[in-house]
């Protein structure tokens, strides 16, 4: 079998194209205006880019986007203050502080301090617990990208065996609860997993989510599985120079699989259209009309 690649770059197209036409709609029927807030603490390279390319598409999508960068050494109290001017400033409708902070800030503190409804990452306490019971919530962007792409692909997930590898608060964790939602039957591994492959072995849907390069071998895959690789890791290349893989090892995974995701061009691109989309959902949360269709969980 070969797999159908999932495109990524593709479907996040498509849902950044969803959002904007809500965007249109709330301008010209409401004269509303969706805001995102990016904060960012620090000069970490890699985060830098994030939130350029974040700023970037919030503008193409039509709405404002708002900046703030600051110091390394900026104080915790002078983040929250922010944190709490952005909660009561009418025209942002999502607020995302960048992660990972500096050491001596307390990210759990900082991210909950974010007014739940303005929680585009959905990482506060309050939409983890309204999501892991169930209820409307900010849902996390990679999970939900992920869940959209396993919907599409397959319609109805329900009833089939999920495999979640990895188990952290901003992928795992939500993605599982996301499944279960969409009534898979669960297992969520993680390093003391025993017999991973065999495990694997089991599952309809792979979502990996661990950081390590190409760790999971084609022959850990079920004929005609779908795989979602979360992973991103920069390896060295034979010849010099380095290149992005995922979790999975892409080219034996694609021959018995039935669909997979490739890297780049699969979650990673659907990160930033959910975060456009959360923030379109907070928009029109926060003003009382009706939420766009197929842009949540
Ligand atoms: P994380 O916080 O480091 O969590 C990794 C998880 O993998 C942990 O639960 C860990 O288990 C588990 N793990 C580690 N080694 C394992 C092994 N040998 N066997 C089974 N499980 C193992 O990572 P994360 O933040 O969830 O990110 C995971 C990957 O997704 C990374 O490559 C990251 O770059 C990528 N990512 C991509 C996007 C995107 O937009 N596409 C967004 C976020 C993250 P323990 O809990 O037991 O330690």
């Amino acid at each position: 079998m070969t797999a159908t690649v999932i495109d990524g770059k593709a479907f996040a197209a498509k849902v950044r194209g969803q959002v904007a036409e809500g965007v249109k709609a709330l301008k010209a029927e409401h004269a509303i205006t969706p805001g995102l807030a990016v904060v960012l603490v620090g000069e970490d390279p890699a985060s830098q880019v994030y939130v350029r390319s974040k700023g970037k598409m919030t503008v193409e999508v039509g709405m404002t986007s708002i900046e703030h960068k600051l110091d390394v050494d900026t104080s915790e109290a002078d983040l929250l203050a922010l944190i709490d001017q952005l909660n009561n400033d009418p025209a942002v409708h999502g607020i995302l502080v960048q992660l990972p902070l500096p050491d001596h800030l307390d990210s759990d503190l900082v991210i909950n301090s974010i007014d739940p409804a303005k929680d585009v990452d959905g990482f506060h306490i309050s939409n983890v617990g309204l999501l892991g019971t169930g209820q409307k919530s900010m849902v996390p962007c990679t999970p939900l990208g992920s869940l959209m792409m396993l919907r599409d692909h397959h319609g109805s997930l329900s009833g089939m065996n999920a495999v979640v590898i990895g188990r952290s608060n901003i992928v795992g964790k939500p993605m599982a609860q996301l499944l279960l939602g969409d009534s898979c039957t669960v297992t969520i591994a993680h390093s003391r997993t025993k017999d991973l492959a065999a495990v694997v072995r089991q599952a309809d849907i792979v979502v990996a989510a661990v950081g390590r390069p190409q760790m999971v071998p084609g022959d850990w895959i079920k004929s005609g599985a779908t795989v979602i690789d979360v992973g991103i890791n920069r390896i060295e290349k034979p010849e010099g120079g380095t290149r992005l893989v995922g979790d999975v090892d892409y080219e034996s995974c694609a021959a018995v699989a039935g669909a997979i995701t490739p890297v780049p061009g699969g979650v990673g691109p659907m990160t930033i259209a959910c975060l456009l989309a959360n923030t379109l959902t907070a928009c029109c949360r926060a003003n009382d009309l009706p939420e766009p269709d197929g842009l949540t969980a």
